[in-house]
This record gives structure tokens, sequence and C-alpha cells, in this order.
């Protein structure tokens, strides 16, 4: 049997029966589970406000573009960003007509807060954060920069649903938190998102935004109902972004057992840095802060011969993966290719192994004695 990099794991028969009630009661769209699950998220999370949408990638476009506006930011303005993320963190900027300006990460995978002060300039108006693997990294350091340079902060969180940092959820110091809830992350749907915004005025536009404009309150407001239930007027261009109901059924029912299936992954994690340690020249962990409770929604790790493992890994039916390739690599960030030292050499060593709740005790030892082998013959030679 094959050993996949994830395999999501549903309580199908309650995810089932939640959408049940949403065929029943015909009502599939916006609104119901949607809401229902805004009001868990906003209590599960302590965050005071939470959009859902249909992905997280829209949810960051979204941050990134009603900071913008709402804040007076010209096009050429700039944002600091990490080059070891998936390709919608950075994209977010471009299409906003701001900047993305790369600083370098450091041992926990995460941005470099030394790299991060580097990088500001006089058009410096924003830093994206992105907890890799759940990993919330130095993150504490880039909000003090923040907030002693006046610049606002969007916490890119797909990996962190369920991260806490001394006990709590982090993002309550961020303008903007978004979380993935894509088939593969830890809070698994089909596609959706949630955008947390600080600012409740924010969350407001994302909402309008977020159904091509429209905004009903005006007219529901100033009509007294019934006759002109039909009229609204349009404030902005806007997207079709939001949530359903179908897919939020399935989030609710996650949602349950997010901290449970967390913790496992956490003995996921603990199995194989225990089968590693030994090997600590040679296999490296991200480190981890103290403080840091990850959502282990990746375990990685850096080595050597890392396409070789990777090649002898597939031969064993196991199927690793990398996050991520170095952003500057791809031709459309080229411009700062060659000034994040540690990212670049970060995007040839690292490989993910496989981390998900289908994963036994066993699994984890022959996966690991695998790695071990490869990279002690390699050693060898
Ligand atoms: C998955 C992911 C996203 C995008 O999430 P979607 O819900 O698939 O749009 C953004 N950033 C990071 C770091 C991710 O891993």
């Amino acid at each position: 049997m094959a050993i996949q990099l994830f395999t999501p794991k549903f309580e199908v028969q309650e995810c089932l029966n939640e959408i049940q009630e949403c065929l029943e009661k015909g009502w599939t769209g916006l609104g119901f589970k949607t809401v229902q699950l805004e009001e868990k998220w906003k209590r599960y999370t302590g965050l005071p406000f939470a959009y859902y949408m249909n992905s997280a990638t829209i949810g960051l476009n979204f941050a990134v573009e009603i900071l913008k506006e709402q804040n007076g930011w010209e096009d050429g303005d700039e944002i600091i960003t990490t080059p070891i993320t998936f390709i919608s963190t950075n994209h977010a900027i471009p299409r906003a007509g701001l900047k993305a300006v790369f600083a370098d990460i450091d041992n926990t995978m995460c941005l470099n807060p030394e790299s991060v002060k580097e990088r500001i300039t006089e058009k410096t108006r924003a830093v994206i954060f992105v907890g890799i693997g759940g990993n919330a990294g130095h993150y504490d350091d880039i909000v003090r920069i923040c907030k002693e340079r006046g610049l606002r902060l969007i916490l890119d969180a797909a990996h962190m649903a369920g991260t806490r940092v001394s006990g709590k959820m982090p993002g309550h110091e961020a303008d903007a938190v978004i979380y993935s809830f894509q088939a593969v992350k830890n809070l698994p749907t089909a596609d959706s998102g949630m955008l947390c915004f600080k600012d409740g005025k924010l969350d407001e536009i994302a909402r309008k935004k977020g159904w091509l404009g429209i905004n009903k309150d005006t007219y529901t407001r100033t009509t007294n109902s019934g006759n002109y239930k039909w009229r609204y007027d349009v404030e902005y261009i806007g997207e079709k972004a939001h949530g359903n109901s179908v897919i939020a059924a399935i989030a609710i029912v996650q949602l349950r057992y997010l901290d449970r299936d967390n913790a496992y992954r956490r003995q996921i994690a603990r199995w194989y840095q225990e089968r590693f340690a030994q090997y600590a020249g040679r296999i490296k962990l991200a480190d981890i802060p103290k403080n840091c409770e990850s959502s282990s929604h990746l375990f990685q790790i850096l080595v050597e011969n890392r396409d070789e493992v990777i090649v002898n890994l597939n031969r064993h039916g196991i199927y690793p993966g990398v996050h991520y390739a170095d952003n500057t690599l791809y031709q459309m960030y080229a411009y700062d290719r060659g000034k994040c030292p540690y990212a670049a050499y970060v995007s040839e060593h690292i490989l993910s192994l496989p981390m998900h709740l289908q994963l036994s005790y066993d699994d984890v030892q022959f996966i690991s004695d695998r790695v071990i082998e490869i990279v002690n013959e390699f050693s060898q030679t």
C-alpha cells in the first residue's frame, strides 16, 4: 500500500447528516451553515470577525486589496513576504498593484525577523507572515517590528488551523488572518477558507465584495421591506467569492475534531523526532519555538541528497512532498533571486514526509527507516 504525503480523513456519516440538513431545507448557498460556521470559528479562535470564503487564495487577495484601498496605499508600495510559501500568498501582492519584497527565512522555515527589518523602506506598508507547517516561528518578533515601524500585518494561517502560541490562538495582533480549509489542510473540506479582519468595517466591505459588490442592507434599511426585497445597491466591482452551506456543513463537522486530530498529528511528529534524534547531523528538522503548539500540518526535514531521498522513498511506495520551492525561482519573482540565501538552500534540501491521520506508529517507523538508510548510504560514498 502506497503511503501518500496527505490523506484527508472525514467524519463521513456526520458530514452527510449535516449536508442532508442543507438539502432538506433547500438551502445550499450563502447563509444558513455559512453563518453557523462563522460563529463557531469566531468562538474557536477568539477572533472578532470571520468571513467564510470559497478559498484562502481569494481571502489573501481580498486582505491585500482591501487594506490597500482603506489605507490609501499607492501602486508600487511594498509588502515584505517570504519566498518559501505556496504561490497564493505572493500573488495577492502584485494582483493589488503592490510590489512583493522577499525577506529570508530562518530555521523555523518562517520569516527571519532580522531580514525583515533589513527590507523595510519608505515604501513598505505591510508584512505577510506564513506559519509554515503550522509553526508560528518568530511571529511574535514580527508583530513587534510591525508595531514599531507602523506596518500592517497579514497572517497567512493556511497551515495554522489549531496552532496555539503560549496557549492562545495567534492572529489577534494581525490586521487580517487567512485560514485554508482546502482538501488537504488540517480542517479539510473541498475548497474554502476564512478571512478574519481585525476591523469590523473591513469585514463588512469584504462581505459586499465577496458577492459582486452588492449591498442589500441599504434597501432593507430604507424601505419597509415587503415589496422592495428585490432591490439592492451595488457599491463595488466585486467577485463571487463567498462560501456555501454544503461545504460549510463539512467544515462544521471537521471543526469538532480539529483539536483531537491535531493532537494525533503532534504525536506523529514526536515519533519522527524520536527516530531521527540520533541522526541530527544528517537529518535536520525545522525549529519549533517552545511556546508554539503547532498544528503539525507538515513534518519537514532537511537532508543533503534531497532529490535522491525522494526517488528512493518513491521506490518503497512512499510519496513525500516539497514545501516549497523558493518563489524567486519563478520568473515572475526572479527580480529578487539571490537575495534570500537560506531560503535558496532550503528550497534545494527540504522535503515533507507523510503527515496525516491514517498513519500508524509502524508506518512512521517504516518511513523513517527508509529515510535513514538512504541518508546513511549517501554519507558513506
Ligand atoms: C493552501 C495554501 C493557500 C491557499 O489555500 P486555498 O484554500 O487552496 O486557496 C495559501 N497559502 C498557503 C501557505 C497554503 O498552503
